[in-house]
């Protein structure tokens, strides 16, 4: 199926080419997934995304979401995707097929969500959310919480969400004011305000059901001090069905930039004093029972950043393929020449191929942090387990805060490609921007994310995570090198490899003495640079496989030795076409982003502090 959302011949070649996943179907776990079923999955995702969900995508932005009498409504043309998407099995399709999903690795439902962030972002939070709500009691509730509220929201019947910030407790969850009084039936009285709450409340289902992070009344401040409480919309009676209102009122919907068939609201908890709330799990764990959910909930932000990343690339591609104007460089002294299609422009390709490296970099980090999620679960002993897991925790922040910042980037340039036609909102590329900026902002603002990978990450087991990871990019540097035509793009990673592991180290002194300010102001760059060798990993790594594949398939054509020939057959034969593009990409990305990472460390650990010694006073006159 063409689409003009994701690349699914680039999907599969993650999938299969480059991580082969086929090697988790040997596990009891999944032994029931094949090759086979993954192409069907994704060919599924693909068809809804299209077909449901992406004529949607523009109608809910232009219609929004209406709040009126204290009532919030979704976009209408919400109310039929909802359904279906939940009748086709995507909101939970990594559970257990016990509580109604489906089973499916991680990886798998990872790539085949690519078309759905890419076709209705804002609409695929209320099922997201549902998803992150149902697992917290899923895994943290009694055996009554997860009958009363687990199977319904997994069933798509109720919906969920997740309610941290505060006025004055953004960053910061653990300044937060909500409280929770005790009550004599073991449940608790729950007075407080939350705000930006996504989907915090709508007309898609009967009921919500909201996990609140509050204080119990007398608990210590700060984040050791916070539990976690599901407070529902409506109270459930012990059959099921609907009780009474739960005293949890909209105060605001928030109108925003992007995302906006998203209800993002302010919502008062317990203003007559009736909002109930029961415990999950035990007291004073609410900050760990939710950092179980961080992992994916980051992962999904990744995944939106990717989804607006790749449908804002394939776009541009298009456009500039059609789009006339100019005449091409070689021929601006002939009067007579024509103007040619955007495409041919030097500076349009440079474009297209910086976005086309990010967006393919940025899907093999997330399939590949997905994938090691899989392996986190099924591998056979501890030791494995703890290797995979630990490289999950280190690549989250940098999944999310680097895919993230560059979709915005790829968006961007999108924009540009369109010229003025994309500035304006008969095409997509303008929406897709202003959805995918928030992503640098909620779940942990990426400022946030890059401390916690320079403050916690770097350092967490003794520094064996990141030694993993760094094992990994020497092996593609060990297997590059020999090939003579991407020798130089191989010296580039290791250049880079290794300045990186230099500022790392230097890093690592600096955090056990008074320097340690160094790495927190340059968390931000360093995340990057962190990130810009990873994806240039993922992109040699990718390049070396289809090397291997084209050689082969040269051979069997019999033009082996004959450059124009193999030329020729990229008309001819899109494998060839798609291995040439990995390859080019793989050493565009090389010489454009890895050649500068190397004087960026260098520049980094020079040790330039200006931005803290400056005066407050200094900033504005
Ligand atoms: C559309 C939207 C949807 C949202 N959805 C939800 C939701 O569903 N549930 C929910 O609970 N919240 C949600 N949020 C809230 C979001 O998570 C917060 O806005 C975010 O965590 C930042 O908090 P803040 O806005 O108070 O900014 P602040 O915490 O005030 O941060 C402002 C700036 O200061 C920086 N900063 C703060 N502290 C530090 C520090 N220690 N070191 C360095 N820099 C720092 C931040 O990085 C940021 O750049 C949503 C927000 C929006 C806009």
């Amino acid at each position: 199926m063409g689409n003009l959302l994701a690349n699914a011949r680039d999907q599969l070649f993650v999938l299969f080419e480059q991580l082969d996943i086929e090697k988790l179907f040997e596990k009891e776990k999944f032994a029931d997934f094949s090759k086979e079923v993954v192409l069907m999955m994704q060919s599924e995702a693909e068809k809804l995304a299209v077909n449901d969900l992406l004529p949607a995508y523009t109608p809910g932005d232009q219609e929004g979401c209406t709040f009126k009498d204290g009532k919030v409504s979704a976009p209408a043309c919400f109310h039929e995707i909802f359904k279906k998407y939940v009748e086709a099995g995507w909101l939970c399709p990594t559970e257990s097929p016990d509580v109604g999903g489906q089973g499916l690795p991680i990886v798998v439902a990872t790539a085949c969500s690519e078309f759905m962030f890419a076709a209705n972002f804002p609409f695929l939070m209320y099922p997201g959310l549902t998803h992150g709500a149902a697992r917290l009691v899923e895994k943290y509730g009694t055996e009554e919480q997860r009958n009363k509220y687990m199977y319904t929201m997994y069933a798509g019947k109720w919906t969920g969400t997740m309610c941290l910030t505060e006025p004055g407790a953004g960053s910061d969850v653990g300044a937060l004011k909500t409280t929770a009084k005790r009550l004599p039936d073991g449940k608790f009285s729950i007075t407080g305000t939350k705000i930006f709450i996504s989907c915090g409340d709508h007309d898609l289902t009967e009921n919500i059901i909201h996990p609140v992070l509050a204080r119990i009344e007398g608990d210590p401040p700060g984040t050791a001090g916070v539990s976690i409480f599901l407070v529902p919309k409506y109270r459930a009676n012990d059959d099921g069905s609907l009780g009474e209102f739960n005293d949890i009122r909209t105060g605001n919907v928030e109108h925003k930039m992007g995302i906006k068939g998203s209800a993002t609201c302010t919502l008062n908890f317990g203003d007559e004093g009736k909002c109930i709330g029961e415990l999950l799990g035990r007291e004073r764990q609410g900050m760990r029972i939710m950092f179980h959910m961080m992992n994916e909930a980051r992962l999904e932000v990744a995944m939106q950043s990717l989804g607006h990343a790749t449908a804002a690339y394939e776009h541009a591609v298009q456009y500039a393929k059609e789009r006339i104007q100019s005449v091409a460089v070689w021929e601006m002294k002939n009067p007579d020449a024509k103007a040619v299609p955007i495409i041919q422009h030097p500076d349009i390709r440079r474009k297209l191929l910086w976005m086309k490296s990010h967006v393919e970099g940025i899907r093999a980090l997330n399939c590949y942090t997905s994938f090691c999620m899989d392996m986190a679960t099924i591998s056979d002993t501890d030791k494995e387990r703890e290797r995979w897991q630990g490289l999950v925790e280190l690549l989250i922040p940098v999944c999310k805060a680097y895919a993230s910042e560059k979709a915005q980037l790829v968006c961007s340039m999108a924009i540009d490609v369109y010229g003025g036609y994309g500035y304006c909102s008969d095409y997509p590329v303008e929406q897709y921007f202003r959805d995918c900026k928030i992503a640098s902002i909620y779940e942990g603002t990426n400022g946030i994310q890059c401390l916690d990978l320079v403050g916690r990450k770097l350092g967490a087991r003794k520094g064996a995570d990141v030694m993993n990871l760094f094992g990994e990019i020497n092996a593609t540097i060990t297997k590059i090198k020999p090939i003579e035509d991407l020798k130089r793009h191989g010296a580039y990673l290791e250049d880079a490899y290794n300045a990186l592991i230099d500022l790392t180290m230097h890093f690592a002194q600096l955090g056990k003495s008074a320097g340690f300010l160094l790495p927190i102001l340059n968390a931000t760059p360093y995340l990057e640079l962190f990130g810009d060798v990873v994806i240039g990993h993922f992109l040699l790594q990718a390049a070396g496989i289809a090397k291997e594949k084209l050689n082969v398939m040269y051979k069997n054509k019999g033009v082996e030795d004959s450059k124009g020939k193999q030329r020729a057959l990229i008309h001819e034969d899109p494998d060839v076409a798609f291995y040439n593009g990995k390859v080019a990409t793989a050493k565009f990305f090389a010489v454009e982003v890895l050649s500068t990472v190397k004087a960026k460390c260098e520049a980094i650990k020079f040790g330039e502090r200006i931005p803290i010694e400056m005066a407050d006073e200094s900033f504005t006159y």
